[in-house]
Formats: C-alpha cells, sequence, structure tokens
C-alpha cells in the first residue's frame, strides 16, 4: 500500500520506500554468504570481429546463482555491493577468476583476450594497484590479455589522481576501455584527457540505429571520431544483422551481443570457440 507523506514540503511514498529498504537488506544478508558459498561465477560473452566474424575477446559478466538459479541480476546486487563494500572481495575474486581463466585459454591455444567491469569502489581503493598486480602474477596471465572495462561516471570523480593511476595501470600492458559509452557525461574530454584504448557504445545507440535516424548520425560519428583519435570501437548489446551491417558499414570493429551469443557458461564459450567462424 502507498502512504504519501509531506516532510518539508517533499512528497515521500514512505511503503515503497520500506520496502525497497526491506528488498536491499535482503540483498546484502545473502550477498555476503554468496562467494564463501561459491554462489558467485563468471559467465563470458564474446566480442566478435566486425570483419571476419571471429571471435577475438570476452567479456567476463558476474552471475549469481542458488542451487542451479539465478538469485539476481547484476544491476540489482552490484548497486549493493557497491554500497556496502563487499565488492571490493567481489572484485579482487573476478579480477583473479577472470585472470586465470584467460591463462587457461592461453595453455589450450587461445589467445583471448578478457575484458573486466571495474566499479569506481574498486577502482579508487588505493590497494587497487596491487590487487591487479596478484591477479597477474598470481595468473601468470600476459598484461596484454587484460582489459579492464571503466566507465564514465569513474573518470568524473578522479581528476589527475584517476590520470596517473591510469597511466600506470597502462604502462603495465594492460588496456582500458570506457564501457557504456555515449550515456554518461562529458564523454569527450576523457578522451582528450585519458589514455583509453577501447570505446564500448552503449546499447542504448545500437537499439536505435536502424529506426532513428539520428541515432545513425550520432552513432556513425562516434565511430569515425574514435577511428582518427585511434582508439578501438567496439558495440554493445547487437540483436539484429541489420544492426550488425550497419555498423561494420560505418567502421565499427568490433561488435558483441545476443545476435552472436549471450555470457555463456565457461563451457559453452570454449565450445563456442572450437566451432568456425558463423559466416555472417
Ligand atoms: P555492462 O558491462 O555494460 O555489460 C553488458 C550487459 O549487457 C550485460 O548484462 C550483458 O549480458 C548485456 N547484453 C549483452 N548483449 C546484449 C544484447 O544483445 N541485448 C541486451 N539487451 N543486453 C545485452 P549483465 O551481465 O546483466 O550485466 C549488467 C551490468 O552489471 C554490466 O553492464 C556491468 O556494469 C555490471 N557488471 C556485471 N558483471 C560485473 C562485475 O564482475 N563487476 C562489476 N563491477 N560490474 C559488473
Ligand atoms: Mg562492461
Ligand atoms: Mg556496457
Ligand atoms: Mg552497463
Amino acid at each position: 500500500a502507498l502512504r504519501s507523506q509531506d516532510v518539508h514540503g517533499c512528497r515521500f511514498f514512505t511503503a515503497s520506500m520500506d520496502e525497497r529498504a526491506r528488498a536491499r537488506r535482503g540483498i546484502e544478508s545473502a550477498l555476503r554468504q554468496a562467494l564463501p558459498r561459491g554462489q558467485l561465477s563468471l559467465h563470458y560473452q564474446p566480442r566478435i570481429a566486425a570483419s571476419s566474424g571471429q571471435i577475438v575477446g570476452a567479456e567476463a559478466l558476474l552471475r549469481w546463482h542458488v542451487r542451479g538459479r539465478e538469485l539476481y541480476k547484476p544491476d540489482q546486487f552490484i548497486p549493493v555491493a557497491e554500497d556496502t563494500g563487499l565488492i571490493l572481495p567481489i572484485g579482487t575474486w573476478v579480477l583473479r577468476q577472470a585472470c586465470r581463466q584467460a591463462r587457461a585459454w592461453q595453455q589450450q591455444g587461445h589467445r583471448i583476450p578478457v575484458s573486466v567491469n571495474v566499479s569506481p569502489v574498486q577502482f579508487q581503493h588505493v590497494d587497487f594497484p596491487d590487487w591487479l598486480d596478484d591477479a597477474l602474477a598470481g595468473s601468470g596471465l600476459d598484461p596484454g590479455l587484460l582489459e579492464l572495462e571503466l566507465t564514465e561516471r569513474m573518470m568524473m570523480s578522479g581528476g589527475d589522481v584517476t590520470g596517473s593511476l591510469l597511466q600506470r595501470i597502462r604502462q603495465r600492458g594492460v588496456r582500458l576501455s570506457l564501457d557504456d559509452f555515449g550515456t554518461g557525461y562529458c564523454s569527450l574530454s576523457y578522451l582528450k584527457h585519458f589514455p583509453i584504448d577501447t570505446l564500448k557504445i552503449d546499447r542504448v545507440f545500437v537499439r536505435d540505429v536502424i529506426g532513428d535516424a539520428d541515432t545513425a548520425t550520432i552513432t556513425s560519428a562516434i565511430i569515425a571520431m574514435a577511428q582518427r583519435l585511434d582508439k578501438l570501437v567496439v558495440a554493445e548489446g547487437v540483436e539484429t544483422e541489420a544492426q550488425a551491417a550497419f555498423l561494420r558499414q560505418a567502421g565499427c570493429a568490433e561488435l558483441q551481443g545476443f545476435l552472436f551469443a549471450a555470457a555463456l557458461p565457461v563451457d559453452d564459450f570454449e565450445k563456442l570457440l572450437t566451432e568456425p567462424a558463423r559466416a555472417t
């Protein structure tokens, strides 16, 4: 039931706020146990070369399963993990696990760079460079096979500190990518100031490239700009052949989306790796 209440002229819906707070507490207490109980795993979504259709990378995406069923989606539990600090142990585990997996693929003869999403809370922690080193050293992975996906949200908050940290990470040979590009703010100045290798065009653009002329123009312009700046461009959320054709024509180097595959458990991802490239 929704009850409204006036506080200093603002209207609050107390019932729904209580419900939301209760839901978050439920996620929080379950999340504290998730890692020790082995409920978290990484799934991998392929990145496809637009020109050849071959798998040229994988994004590690966190999944939370309890007795074979997905409990919550990342968009539900990652914000709670960030607010509670649980993202620190979870994020460190993700980084290690992804590096170990990429190393295992390398040993099986597949050079598959792995991209890992990094939360601002993790990245801004003073120990982050050590965690990164530990993950690389512990796995023996070539740092060039690791890419960190950062968001504009993170670039906004840090200023000079962020710039020098990004430089340090890049000097180790780790690649940096700007995720959800175009949905944040002031994106263009980040491109000028920060050493980013890859731009990932957010799926809100990809979704409308066929139906909406303005979106098509903006998307083509982002791709052209990225090319001139010598950045690799990846489109996220590619679901149809028409979208893929548009992006390929516009010069987008890599495509990621349900048209090719969703994020898959390791076994299923490995089956894709051994199949011949699909003709598109
Ligand atoms: P993201 O990094 O932008 O990841 C892309 C999201 O889009 C993933 O959702 C992916 O499953 C989904 N996706 C991929 N292709 C398509 C498509 O063709 N259509 C549609 N509709 N969706 C597609 P997911 O796995 O639910 O993750 C959501 C977000 O949660 C991620 O967005 C990322 O911000 C965050 N996340 C996931 N794993 C981690 C992690 O290990 N650490 C951190 N810090 N954040 C993570
Ligand atoms: Mg991502
Ligand atoms: Mg994204
Ligand atoms: Mg996202």
